[in-house]
């Protein structure tokens, strides 16, 4: 079975100014890789949708749909950093519509998993605005649609972007049924995500932040990958895992501080797939988030997708990576949740590799 993509110039017309780092040039970038790449041969488009009204009242308040909506045509500042162009409001719909779609088919098997490459992001959207250069919360989105319609009762989101997911975590916090893991850089913005916000309520627990100083390579996300995120998700037994692929914590990023390289992307790839492997074979998705240097992405989305369609290649970096010393975030936040989950440093759970 194919790899599913979502992949279309539509997302391009989302242009929030030339000198804005979240820019169309991105998708650009990744057009012409992909244009030379071996593997499209064995990918499938999922067609673009819009996501219609109810299917966003999952998660946002009708007021900041409304608000959306009326950007329609227009270029608009919805704050600071936010801002919107004539087609950015299509954009945004397809973007969500499109992501839902692109979940559908990866659960009723159509397609092996799959990554939709769109924009504007989303994980910095709250129920109830837009923010950090998003609108619609594209990821929430889509979790909510497999709980919501399909009847999924456990949802696992993994967001590797550099920065918090405020938005998600907002969406999420109570709710046991959709589990937040994020790495992300700290203090930065949101500036959301301490270590203690593990969600609260029926969702205490569920919610799994781990904050990074910066400059932390591929050694010390895999750690934190392997020793944290691993066993809590084997614990959580996910029916279908959501990535929010951001490709901001790459050491040539312009705005974040971390040192991922491309083959670190393909093996956290790799340690999510493990996790699938064992409660929902081929029900992974991911979909962009951030990432601001146009070649940096292209790079690692192709890591991420070649992992996606086999390429086990970085579990090289997973061997190396287990004779290095924990990070003491990594130690600090399983401090925080073994009193949730069980967590022996990696050793009980160790996958298979
Ligand atoms: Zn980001």
């Amino acid at each position: 079975m194919p790899l599913g993509l979502v992949h279309d110039p539509v997302f391009q017309d989302h242009d929030p100014g030339s000198y804005h780092p979240e820019s169309p040039r991105r998708l650009a970038a990744l057009d012409l890789a992909l244009a030379t790449w071996p593997g499209l041969a064995q990918t499938q488009r999922v067609p673009l949708r819009r996501a219609t009204n109810e299917e966003l009242a999952r998660v946002h308040q009708a007021s900041h749909i409304s608000r959306i909506a009326s950007t329609e045509g227009r270029a608009m500042a919805l704050d600071m950093d936010t801002h919107t162009s004539r087609g950015s409001y299509n954009a945004a719909l397809n973007a969500a519509g499109s992501l839902i779609d692109l979940c559908d088919a990866a659960l009723d098997g159509k397609v092996t998993n799959g990554l939709a490459l769109l924009r504007p992001p989303g994980h910095h959207a709250t129920p109830v605005r837009a923010m950090g250069f998003c609108m619609f919360n594209n990821v929430a989105v889509a979790a909510a649609h497999l709980i919501q319609a399909r009847g999924l009762k456990r949802v696992l989101i993994v967001d590797w972007d550099v920065h918090h997911g405020n938005g998600t975590e907002d969406a999420f916090f109570l709710d046991p049924q959709v589990l937040y893991f994020s790495t992300h850089q700290s203090p930065f913005y949101p500036g959301t995500g301490p270590v203690n916000a593990v969600g609260r309520s029926l969702g205490e627990g569920y919610t799994v932040n781990v904050p990074l100083g910066g400059g932390y390579g591929d050694a010390a996300f895999i750690r934190v990958y392997e020793d944290l995120l691993a066993p809590v998700a084997m614990q959580f037994e996910p029916q279908f895992i959501l990535i929010s692929a951001g490709y901001d914590a790459h050491r040539d990023d312009p705005l974040g501080g971390e040192e991922l390289s491309d083959r670190g992307y393909a093996a956290l790839t790799r340690i999510v797939m493990d996790v699938a492997q064992q409660h929902c074979p081929g029900r992974v998705v991911g979909t962009l988030e951030g990432g601001y240097s146009p070649e940096a992405l292209a790079s690692s989305c192709l890591a991420t997708m070649e992992a996606l369609m086999g390429d086990d290649s970085a579990n090289e970096l997973r061997r190396a990576a287990r004779d290095t010393e924990q990070p003491w975030p990594l130690k600090e936040a399983i401090g925080v949740h073994d009193r949730y989950w069980k967590l022996h440093n990696g050793e009980m759970f160790e996958l298979e590799m």
